[in-house]
């Protein structure tokens, strides 16, 4: 029988794009500064971890890993300071913000979020056939407390720092928030480490708090999916009910403790991170752009040609002499609020000199 496909997908599938990820290029010729990735290699206790995992001769591997990735969870509880049945592992965060829709959401249950902010939710709203309500900052960038709190939404997703303004937000915001939304907050930190603050404490006093984390830019591990969340017990087992029964894999499990147990390493690199953002913004107030002081491992600019000219057509022209030569950044064409800035990852010293380098030679053509 040949059948037409498109008639048989679900309805909340059928009206959905897949999310575009920033470029993945295949050579390693890039400065990729597209993705906020980590500048740095992991610490080299994870390397030694999964090879000694994988042993002589990977019989580990034959075996299903632990399905609650129990010793991981250990971990990310220790980093926290939480106790142990306030941690959950997920492959990736971006696990974790899906797992929370599917079980938070559906037709009369919906998200609210602020706007801009990370681009993967209105996709995941929609493969759940939810409502997601999306509401601007206020214009100097505070949040619009009340209109979050009328909005509802069963849960609000709250990137804190904020992707992509890199834009923080301190303890007394993220109280006053879960304190008077009637719902589920979410707070997005894939960032935290960069802002040197988490709220992932006050999950102990407050029941409708999720704070989901990732290995990804913080720990220089994207690329093996390690995320987490944590939560009142009574959320987790919702989220455990929802997740694969083997959501982690044996090497991302014992990567992810590694990782999470040797704070010196990445003390020491974070304050590299730190310094060249630090002088990147030096950098961008010399020139007098625009940008948003950054609580995170990017920076939101807005360029300007010689004679002060800002524009969707300025930040393209930017974005593509810096991709001729070979440095890649992230920029939102279609998105009205930050659609004549550009989004630049921050690097190794090498790399911002680099494109410093580049951009520099752009405001002289
Ligand atoms: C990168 C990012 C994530 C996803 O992290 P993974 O653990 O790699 O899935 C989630 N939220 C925000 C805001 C991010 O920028």
């Amino acid at each position: 029988m040949k059948i037409d496909i498109a008639s048989k997908i679900s309805s909340g599938v059928s009206r959905v794009k897949a999310y575009t990820p920033g470029e993945q290029p295949d050579t390693s010729d890039w400065v990729k500064l597209n993705t906020n990735e980590f500048p740095f290699p992991p610490s080299p206790k994870v390397k030694e971890a999964i090879m000694a995992e994988i042993g002589d001769d990977g019989a580990s591997l034959r075996l299903y890993p632990n399905p609650e990735s129990s010793k991981l969870r250990e971990a990310i509880a220790k980093h926290f300071g939480v106790s142990r049945e306030y941690a959950f592992a997920a492959n990736g965060s971006d696990d974790i913000l899906n797992l929370a829709i599917r079980a938070f959401c559906d037709k009369s249950k919906t998200v609210v979020t602020l706007e801009p902010s990370y681009s993967l939710y209105p996709v995941l709203a929609k493969l759940q056939d939810t409502e997601l309500l999306s509401i601007p900052f206020n214009a100097d960038m505070s949040i619009p407390f009340e209109k979050i709190n009328n909005s509802g939404a069963n849960i609000f997703f709250f990137v804190n720092p904020n992707a992509p303004t890199g834009i923080g937000f301190g303890e007394e915001v993220v109280r006053k928030i879960v304190e008077n939304f009637n719902g589920i907050v979410l707070v997005d930190e894939a960032y935290s480490p960069f802002a040197g603050w988490s709220a992932a404490k006050l999950v102990e006093e407050y029941n409708n708090l999720i704070v989901t984390g990732t290995s990804s830019k913080g720990w220089g591990l994207a690329g093996m999916r390690i995320g987490w969340g944590l939560a009142n017990p009574m959320v987790l087992e919702v989220l455990d009910r929802v997740r694969d029964s083997y959501n982690l894999d044996r090497l991302a499990q014992v990567a992810g403790v590694a990782a999470l147990n040797d704070n010196a390493y990445y003390a020491e690199k974070l304050q590299l991170v730190l310094q060249e953002r630090e002088n990147i913004e030096r950098y961008f107030d010399s020139l007098g752009w625009r940008y948003f002081k950054s609580s995170a491992n990017f920076v939101l600019f807005t360029p300007k040609t010689k004679d002060g000219k800002e524009g969707v057509d300025v930040a393209k022209s930017l974005f593509e002499h810096l991709r001729k030569n070979k440095i890649l950044l992230r920029y939102f064409p279609n998105e009205a609020s930050i659609n004549m800035s550009i989004r630049l990852s921050i690097g190794t010293q090498e790399q911002m000199l680099k494109f410093v380098d580049a951009t520099n030679q752009w405001i002289n053509l």
